[in-house]
């Protein structure tokens, strides 16, 4: 009844299925070797790090994103952010999963970027909470429950220029150092654009004393100051 009313169609492009189809698989650039080894962006050769990871001084120890946030992947993430959408969270996890077991990485523990909570509230639903809940049943790895938050009132990011982002986020993410003293965190977001928030979201846990923080992302935008519709 429910698929009658609603076809079921992929996120990406719109053909009737399931919420990410064979074709968008085939079309998305998913991001390969040679890679920045710090921060995962694409690089002309296999380096130790990259400009992005010299002007923004990361402090996660180390980033990697699925593919590239543009087309038909943008859309399903864009279209990701406004529905729950469980069946495409699994999609989405189970490649977080191959990819964080082809990186020597010894996570203990799963975490979310979260959002504000007057934002869940809102939406009902954090996407990137839906992704991390995913990975973490498939790796056999927690996922602590109030672990880390983020202090309500921030701006929302995506009016801001890329400097203010960086600004805007500055103690905005707070961990506890009861869960994190010691843990390696295994820190999952949909995407990634200039490193802002997952430089933040670090800064939060090593303070809460991480002994390290990963990151994995599905997209990763490349273009370190431009305007997306990153909503948040
Ligand atoms: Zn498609
Ligand atoms: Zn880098």
């Amino acid at each position: 009844m429910l698929d009658w009313l609603f076809p079921r169609r992929c996120l990406g492009c719109g053909a009737l299925g399931g919420p990410w189809c064979s074709a968008c698989d085939r079309r998305a650039h998913w991001l390969r070797a040679p890679l920045c080894a710090h921060c995962g962006l694409p690089s002309a050769k296999q380096a130790a790090s990259c400009e992005a990871c010299r002007v923004n001084h990361y402090r996660f120890t180390a980033a990697r994103s699925l593919a590239l946030y543009a087309a038909e992947l943008r859309h399903a993430l864009l279209a990701f952010k406004r529905q729950q959408n469980i069946a495409l969270a699994q999609i989405f996890a189970a490649k977080l999963q191959l990819l964080y077991q082809q990186q020597a990485w010894q996570a203990d523990l799963v975490l979310p970027v979260p959002l504000d909570a007057q934002r869940e509230a809102q939406r009902g639903f954090n996407q990137a909470g839906l992704l991390a809940e995913a990975l973490a049943e498939g790796l056999a790895l927690p996922l602590p429950a109030g672990a880390l938050w983020r202090k309500p009132g921030a701006k929302v990011q995506h009016r801001l220029t890329a400097a203010q982002r960086w600004q805007n986020l500055q103690g905005t993410f707070v961990a506890d150092k009861q869960a994190i003293l010691g843990t390696q965190v295994l820190l999952v977001d949909d995407i990634m654009t200039t490193g802002a928030t997952a430089q933040a979201t670090s800064l939060a846990l090593l303070e809460a004393g991480a002994a390290q923080v990963y990151v994995l992302t599905v997209g990763r935008s490349l273009f370190q100051d431009h305007q997306t519709n990153l909503v948040r």
